[in-house]
């Protein structure tokens, strides 16, 4: 995992340079999604927000989150079913675990991915510019409860 602290910085550095306002409330997301604890979705990023500022909108927000999206400063994970979900922490294309029980999503430290794709552009000519690697499953934490 990317280390915290550094990823925050880097955040701040990089909205700051391209003329964005930094207020408490939007360090407050970016300070959560340089953690990227399980992934969250806005919502649970909205949920934790207010606990600390109860007059933020959902908008500042969802809009933030946007922001660091579009800065490529965050990675966003699309679901068909239920909210995307962002991670601040390595913003590249990484695989994943999905718990399909308590929807939580981990990083598996893992070097596999980059040699597969070393051995599909070899095999095929392609040129990789993204990928989407997702592994679905019982988390072990949701294994001790079955
Ligand atoms: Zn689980
Ligand atoms: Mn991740």
């Amino acid at each position: 995992m990317g280390d915290p602290q550094n990823r925050f910085a880097q955040m701040v550095t990089r909205l700051k340079q391209e003329g964005h306002r930094i207020t408490p409330q939007r360090l407050a997301i970016l300070r959560i999604l340089s953690v990227s604890e399980g992934h969250p979705s806005a919502e649970m990023i909205y949920d934790q927000i207010k606990k600390e500022f109860p007059y933020t909108s959902f908008a500042t927000v969802y809009k933030t989150i946007s922001l660091a999206k579009a800065l490529g400063e965050v990675l966003e994970l699309e679901f068909s079913q239920g909210s995307n979900r962002y991670d601040g922490n390595r913003p590249f294309p990484h695989p994943h675990l999905i718990c399909t029980r308590c929807k939580t999503i981990m990083d598996p430290d893992l070097d596999a991915v980059n040699y597969l794709q070393d051995e599909i552009v070899k095999e095929t000519g392609f040129e990789v510019t993204n990928h989407r690697l997702d592994f679905f499953g019982i988390c072990p934490d949701c294994q001790k409860t079955r």
